[in-house]
């Protein structure tokens, strides 16, 4: 799975169409300071799912469109498509190549896409889910991420670890097959109560 491009229209200070390449070998985004370095990474998470606006430096989610610049207006949707190449099938799709897009309207109003397809935020959760590069993954570390992580208590930094290393959803599995065993043996319980009210 490679990520070959983004395209961002209307997201932060990406007021006009923007096409990003990431060839093979790529390995940095320079520019100075305020020119949109870490907007491409929030355009990233973004469009694969992020929900959280505090995490992409902002109070409400439509602050992550274009809010106007000094001889701009602002404009009243911000759209990113993300395109992966899949040939390997790293992400468990069909699909040798990925679209995922998502839009936002100024009023609130967003949808999602798959291969150009509306679809579910859920569906793209499921798309990325084990792949480790999904929403609220470490795949992305912003800046604020690192100091926070050093100065978290050791028992949110164990479950950081428990994350990166897959023990997360093998954790939460074994609650649901916990919650499983519990119901099970309470529908036993009451069987065996019945049983003894016929004998
Ligand atoms: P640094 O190197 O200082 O970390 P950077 O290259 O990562 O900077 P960003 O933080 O990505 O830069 O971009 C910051 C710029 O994005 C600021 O000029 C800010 O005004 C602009 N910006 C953020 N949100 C919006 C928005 N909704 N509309 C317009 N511009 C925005």
């Amino acid at each position: 799975m490679q990520l070959k491009s983004i395209e961002i229209i209307g997201f932060k200070s990406f007021a006009d169409k923007t096409r990003i390449n990431f060839p093979r070998g790529m390995t940095g985004i320079v520019g100075p300071n305020g020119s949109g370095k870490s907007n491409i990474a929030e355009a990233i998470r973004w469009v694969m799912g992020e929900q959280s606006a505090k995490n992409l430096r902002g109070t409400k989610m439509p602050d992550v469109i274009f809010s106007g610049s000094a001889d701009r207006h602002s404009l009243g949707m911000a759209s990113v498509i993300l395109r992966l190449d899949n040939h390997d099938h790293y992400v468990d799709s069909p699909f040798d190549e990925l679209l995922v897009a998502r839009k936002l309207f100024r009023n609130g109003d967003s949808a999602y896409f798959i291969n150009d397809k509306q679809c579910r935020l859920k569906d793209v959760n499921n798309l990325f889910m084990d792949t480790g590069i999904g929403q609220g993954s470490l795949s992305i570390i912003s800046q604020g991420n690192v100091e926070e992580i050093i100065n978290s208590k050791p028992i949110e930094r164990r479950s950081i670890i428990e994350n990166v290393a897959g023990v997360y959803k093998y954790k939460q599995h074994k609650l649901t097959a916990q919650k499983e065993i519990d119901e099970t043996n309470d529908n036993l319980n009451r069987v065996e109560d019945i049983l003894r009210e016929l004998k």
